[in-house]
Parts: C-alpha cells; structure tokens; sequence
C-alpha cells in the first residue's frame, strides 16, 4: 500500500483520501491522482495522505474483495494477528487513520451496477452537511456506515468520513471522476486547507432520508426504460421484463416517486435481482 504525502508549508488539519478499499474500484485512483497533481506545498494548509490503492492485492487480479475473499470494508478496525484482511485494515488504521482528523474514501457500485455520484452520511451531523455541501454531489444520501466499515471504525474514533460514490466497478467514468475531484477540492477549501479552489455554485442540497431498491419479480430479460439520474413518479413503467421469445412481458413499474441513483447494468435477471436504486427526496435545505 503506497501513500502520497503532501506536507503544506503552514501547519493545519491532516486529512487521508483513500480508494480502492474495493480492489476493483478505479473511479477514485484516477479522482486521487488528479487531486495529487493540484496539490503545492506552497499553497496549502495541514497534510494530505492519499492512498490510491488500499487493497492493492484484490486491484492486482481486478477483484473487490481480498485473495483470502474478505471484504476489507468489513474487517476494520482489524488486528494485528487476525486474518489478510484483518491486518491490512490495521495498517491502514495505524499508520493513516490515527494520524487524521478527517477522511475522503471513494467507492464506485458493485459490478453490474452504476452508481450516480453521491455522498453518503449522517444528515443528523451539521459539520457533514456542511462538507456535503462544499463536495456540491448531486445527492447527499443519509446512512450510518456498515458495521465494519473503514467508515464506522474511524467515526467509532471520533474521525469523520466524507464517503463518495460514483460510476461503476472495472470502468473509469468521467463524469464520475470529475465531480469527485473538482469535490475534493472543495471540500479542502472549505476546511481553510486551500486557497485556491472552486466554490460550489450550487444553492440547493438535494438530501435523501431513505432509499429503496426496485428487485426483479421475474427472471428474464430486462430492458429498462429510464437511467441513473432519471425522477420517477411512483408507479411509472420503468421497464419491462421478459423472455427470449418475446412471448412473456411483465412490466415493471416505480414503487415510490424519487431520484435514480443506482441502476443494473446487465439486463439477464434473476428473480430479487436489484433493477433500480430509488432516493426519496426531503425538502433542499
Ligand atoms: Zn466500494
């Protein structure tokens, strides 16, 4: 695991930007490379530590998980004796974490999935929302992180964590990286890091209090009639799913009004199978 260290000349906050903690989440590597290269130690405030690629052994064979098929984003904090996975995650909370007062972690959809580009957090905690704010994501997505997660064990240590979402496993997505990376610097601006950065120009934050995925009631063939980004009204046809032959069509339709944030990329089906990803939406505060 090999990290970037870039020492501002007055001292300040030391914030980590992490991704991969998914090994074949690529959006962030190239999100961190681009932040790297705007980085000068004469223009910035505190440290940041990137880290491009935290479970390097699952980015080597293109895989989310660990060789040992751990999720390292379920084994934090992690131990020094336990499994690869458990070791790795402490690493990663000894020497980055514990040296941090605030983290960025990157994450795309799983494989089969594309993820709009969100952040996710708890909406209950004002200094989020306002980091929310400053990122200036399309939606901000209320969670509490997994137990487990990179994000838990440094909250659990009273870290923050801005978690960003966007695109899909195995691809770099421009739009996606963009967002993330123009965020970032936002985000550090905001933190007093950084004087030189764009201002968000977005009044409104879109924030959404519960999601909820539309699965598949049939196998078969999906061929889907809106995207990621797309507003539904609940009850609108979303797609249809059906067989080979054309002979069986069951029409899918929109069980709540909201924002698509996640859609299936891969259109055979499984009964259960996730289709779309639904944001309800609160009022823009
Ligand atoms: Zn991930």
């Amino acid at each position: 695991m090999r990290a970037e260290v870039v020492r501002g000349t007055k001292p300040g906050p030391v914030v980590w930007i992490s991704s991969s903690v998914h090994g074949d989440e690529l959006n962030g590597v190239e999100i961190t490379r681009q932040v790297f290269r705007k980085l000068k130690p004469e223009n910035l405030v505190g440290t940041i530590i990137i880290v491009p690629v935290v479970n390097v052994f699952g980015f080597n064979q293109e895989m989310r998980y660990l060789p040992d098929r751990r999720d390292l984003n379920r084994s934090f904090p992690g131990s020094k004796r336990g499994s690869m996975a458990a070791r790795l995650a402490n690493t990663f909370m000894t020497e980055v974490v514990k040296k941090c007062d605030l983290g960025i972690d990157l994450h795309t959809a799983a494989k089969g999935r594309y993820n709009l580009p969100q952040l996710r957090g708890d909406i209950s905690d004002p200094f989020m929302t306002e980091l929310a704010r400053a990122f200036a994501a399309p939606i901000f997505i209320h969670g509490k992180p997994p137990t487990r997660s990179l994000r838990r064990a440094a909250n659990d240590l009273g870290i923050p964590v801005v978690l960003y979402e966007a695109g899909e496993a195995d691809r770099l997505d421009m739009t996606s990286i963009e967002i993330g990376k123009i965020g970032i610097l936002r985000v550090l601006r905001s933190l007093k890091m950084l004087t030189r950065a764009p201002v968000s120009t977005t009044e409104e934050l879109l924030i959404s209090n519960s999601t909820k995925w539309v699965r598949a009631k049939r196998s078969g063939l999906l061929r889907l009639d809106v995207s990621t980004g797309d507003f539904v009204q609940k009850k609108q046809k979303i797609g249809v799913i059906g067989d080979a032959y054309g002979d069986r069509i069951y029409r899918v339709e929109a069980p709540i009004s909201g924002l698509i944030i996640s859609h299936a990329t891969k259109p055979l089906l499984n009964q259960g199978d996730p289709i779309i990803h639904i944001a309800t939406l609160d009022r823009p505060e």
